[in-house]
């Protein structure tokens, strides 16, 4: 007989915007910690004492998996590790987590361009660059042990595979039990805030900057398909509505393109000149979320033909094209 998992969240502080985050830990014919909360002191001595209050350390796990690389999930990873668990995460995460020079000098300097391309004044640009360097400090460097494919089993949970879930980041992943309808889903669903589809680069050597709020949406749909009893989200409490929140998700998309696509009603504008007016309040503070959140939804529009995009200037102007849908 194998042993249906235990799912119990462990809640650990990040000093981030976005608060504690939810790491798991799977107990069934293995022992598997799901995420590891950001590298700060405050966080390892609290997931060392709550891993303690179950009988186990860093040595009893018998694997570790991340949800994607951004630090409040991946944070201790390396620390992990380095007790010879092994580490799985999906293959498009490896460019991130092991801060392949290359990649990161190719992935600064597409924000650079895009934040021309959007207008972005270069001061402000220059401040986010910063901001990305901070960020990464709250993770350590690490090459991943094991690369799933989406669908494959999970080892030692029976009826759990991984699902490749993009979107949020290039690199997302989410455990799935079809039997239980249950998700283990990182970010891919939060019940008090919505996902933002954060801009990557493409592929070192690519040209196309992905739509990731458009490649967010089609995991949403695909996600609405599924058999969801339960979802033990990255940050915030578990929940079983999962389906209306996806439907609301959706909805909010359309909404929030709608505004935009008013906005240009008089005269075309940039994505600067968007997040000011959409985001008066935020957009100096929180531009990388807010260009995200701008330009995501601008893509959005593009795919329906709502706007067009004048690309003459230094900066991209979006114009409303007047299709209606
Ligand atoms: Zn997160």
């Amino acid at each position: 007989m194998t042993k249906k998992a235990t799912i119990i969240p462990i809640i650990l502080p990040t000093p981030f915007d976005v608060g504690p985050v939810n790491c798991v830990l799977l107990k069934g014919d293995a022992v598997t910690l799901v995420d590891s909360g950001a590298k700060t002191e405050e966080s390892r001595e609290i997931l060392i004492s709550s891993l303690k209050e179950h009988g186990l350390t860093f040595k009893d796990l018998d694997q570790y998996i991340c949800t994607h690389y951004h630090p409040d999930h991946a944070g201790l990873s390396k620390e992990i590790q380095d007790f010879g668990v092994p580490t799985l995460m999906l293959q498009e995460a490896v460019p991130y987590v092991s801060v392949d020079r290359e990649f990161t000098e190719w992935a600064e300097s597409f924000y650079i361009n895009l934040y021309d391309s959007f207008g972005v004044p270069n001061s402000l640009g220059r401040i986010e660059l910063v901001k990305l360097r901070k960020y990464r400090t709250f993770s350590n460097p690490f090459v991943p042990d094991i690369l799933p494919a989406p669908g494959d089993a999970v080892p030692g949970h029976e009826g759990f595979v991984f699902l490749k879930t993009p979107g949020h980041a290039p690199d997302h992943l989410s455990l799935y039990s079809e039997r239980e309808g249950t998700l283990i889903g990182g970010d891919v669903l939060l019940p008090h805030i919505s996902s933002n589809a954060l801009l990557e680069p493409p592929p070192m050597g690519g040209t196309e900057r992905p739509k990731t709020l458009l490649q967010y949406r089609e995991t949403l749909q695909h996600l609405l398909a599924l058999h969801l009893e339960m979802v033990y989200p990255g940050h915030g409490e578990p929940f079983t509505n999962a389906h209306d929140l996806i439907r609301k998700r959706l909805l909010d998309h359309n909404e929030r393109a709608k505004a935009l696509e008013h906005l240009l009603s008089d005269e075309p504008l940039t994505v600067f000149e968007l997040c000011a007016r959409l985001f008066p309040k935020l957009y100096e503070k929180q531009l990388g979320l807010v260009v995200s959140e701008v330009a995501g939804h601008l893509d959005l529009l593009e795919s329906e033909g709502r706007v067009s995009i004048d690309k003459e200037k230094a900066a991209f102007y979006y114009r409303r094209t007047g299709v209606v849908r």
